[in-house]
């Protein structure tokens, strides 16, 4: 239990994406004096909203997974997420498509899921029970032993329970190598791993505790938060504001002015500030390499260029005119050949020619982000990061995908754009300050895992913190929230211990 520290000190929380926000909240809950610097014009930062002629984009994140994260928060402020937003679970969670003509329903019932994979293969029922009862394991070892702990040095991963039963479930085994123990149709095996690749990295290069992913989605489920993530956003800003924090938009840090290894002054582009305490929870090698001077980075350029750096993405946000047959909220397109798409990704960078494409198309069941007889879809295909990305290749491009999505769509809807926008690297840089580009931070590889993400607190500034997708536990909405819980815990103990 934290004790209140109450003293009124001038915290200065950089960003206001999820974990500057959750931080900024809990940080003003426990007295101190806390100001939010965000150089766009709206809070979300990844998960910003953009509306256009009556339609309503959530421009990042859809699936709202792993909900005790968000409750843990909202409890420590006496409160629930129901107070601010209202949830559904969807049924049917999503639609699979491989290729063009195959489609099947995962569904919100984990037994009609069992009786799916009985028609994939031999016994495949009862390998998914296995498979799952696995992943939930491994889950509840995580979220008990793991996410919510802080990692400084090697001796903080020598947990007993992390360590034995983790061998025990093989967490450490890549993760196609373990799948490929319980399945043998490509089906089943891109089912319960595809998940990997929305935290940044790959069945091949990634750890096998990320199977838990399969856990919180079949039977955790997958639910929506009524009025878009817009409405979680909103939610977490509300709690900081209620708490007193102050928020600054348009707001952009420059520089961090640092003297006798304490950060004194923040320079921005709309005044100057003394604080006390810094969070950083932007891009975390933007704040090293270009806020600080060379002689206080914990990281160097020679760091970040070792880095696995997680995709960027190729994003399109369109608002039709019409009503689409064969889309349900979420669908994906696998493509058929994973192991050439994940090289493009991760080994050879290039824009892939037939990636697997993920559409959503929250409209489905949210009549609140459209105008009536409208259709919203997002389409995302992960890309790597650090790609040329000229708006005349955009849109090529896009003729190819929508090609492809009014071929698995089965209908044809081009004609019924209304909104278009697309984005990918240069959005990232622009807006986010992301380095190369990308969307998702570090890839989620075994050496870029907990004590080898880079840490909450700076080794060279004493006052500085940071938190958020590039520090443990890592990509996501939920674990954002969950590094921006570990930075104000770290915060809390270096005041109440007088070190800062
Ligand atoms: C397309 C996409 C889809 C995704 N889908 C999902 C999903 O379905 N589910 C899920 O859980 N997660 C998803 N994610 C991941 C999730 O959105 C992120 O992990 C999470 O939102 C990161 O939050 P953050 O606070 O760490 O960073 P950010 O959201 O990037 O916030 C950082 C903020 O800092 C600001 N900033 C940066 N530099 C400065 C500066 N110098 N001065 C002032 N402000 C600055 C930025 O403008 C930004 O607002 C998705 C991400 C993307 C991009």
């Amino acid at each position: 239990m934290i004790m209140k520290v109450n003293n009124g000190r001038k915290v200065f929380v950089i960003g206001a994406g999820f974990s500057g926000l959750s931080s900024a909240a809990l940080l003003a809950k426990e007295g101190f004096d806390v100001t939010i610097l965000e150089k766009n014009d709206r809070p979300g930062g990844r998960a910003m909203v953009w509306k256009e002629k009556g339609y309503s984009f959530d421009m990042g994140p859809s699936w709202y997974m792993m909900i005790e994260a968000f409750e843990k928060l909202f409890e420590q402020f006496g409160k629930k997420p129901e107070d601010y937003y209202e949830t559904i679970r969807l049924d049917p969670s999503y639609r699979v498509f491989f290729g063009e003509n195959e489609s099947y329903d995962i569904m919100d019932d984990v037994n009609k899921n069992i009786d799916l994979f009985d028609t994939f293969e031999e016994n495949g029922g009862e390998k998914l029970k296995r498979f799952l009862a696995r992943s939930q394991k491994m889950y509840d070892i995580a979220f008990e032993n793991f996410l919510y702990r802080d990692y400084w040095n090697v001796r903080d991963l020598l947990d007993r329970t992390l360590i034995v039963d983790g061998m025990k479930l093989k967490i450490f085994t890549k993760l196609n190598k373990y799948v490929d123990k319980f399945f043998d149709t490509q089906k089943a095996k891109k089912i319960v791993s595809y998940h990997v690749a929305f935290v940044g990295a790959s069945p091949p290069t990634s750890p096998a505790v990320y199977s838990m992913l399969a856990h919180v989605d079949m039977n955790l489920g997958i639910w929506y938060p009524k009025g878009g993530f817009g409405a979680i956003v909103d939610a977490i800003m509300k709690l900081g504001l209620e708490e007193g924090v102050q928020i600054k938009f348009n707001t952009e840090v420059t520089d961090i002015i640092v003297e006798d290894d304490n950060a004194k002054k923040i320079i921005t582009n709309n005044g100057k500030f003394d604080a006390d305490i810094i969070l950083n929870t932007g891009d975390y090698h933007h704040g090293e390499i270009k806020l600080l001077d060379k002689k206080y980075r914990t990281y160097d350029e020679k760091y970040w260029k070792k880095k696995m750096i997680a995709p960027s993405s190729y994003l399109v946000y369109l608002g039709l005119n019409k009503k689409l047959n064969n889309f349900l909220h979420h669908n994906f397109y696998f493509n058929s050949d994973w192991d050439k798409y994940f090289n493009q990704l991760f080994e050879n960078p290039e824009w892939p020619e037939d990636p697997s494409i993920y559409i959503t198309v929250p409209s489905q069941s949210d009549p609140s982000l459209i105008p009536p007889g409208g259709e919203l879809m997002t389409i995302l295909v992960l890309v790597s990061p650090d790609l040329e990305d000229e708006e005349s290749f955009r849109e090529e491009y896009f003729d190819k995908i929508i090609e492809k999505v009014e071929t698995i769509a089965g209908e044809s809807f081009k004609d019924s754009i209304v909104v278009k926008r697309i984005v990918a690297h240069e959005h990232f840089k622009d807006t986010f300050n992301a380095y190369k580009g990308t969307a998702l931070s570090l890839a989620h590889t075994l050496r870029q895992t907990a004590i080898f993400r880079p840490k909450h607190k700076s080794e060279k500034v004493n006052n500085l913190y940071y938190a958020g997708m590039y520090s443990h536990p890592g990509v996501g909405v939920p674990v954002s929230i969950i590094s921006a819980q570990l930075a104000y815990e770290k915060i809390v103990e270096d005041v109440k211990n007088k070190l800062v």
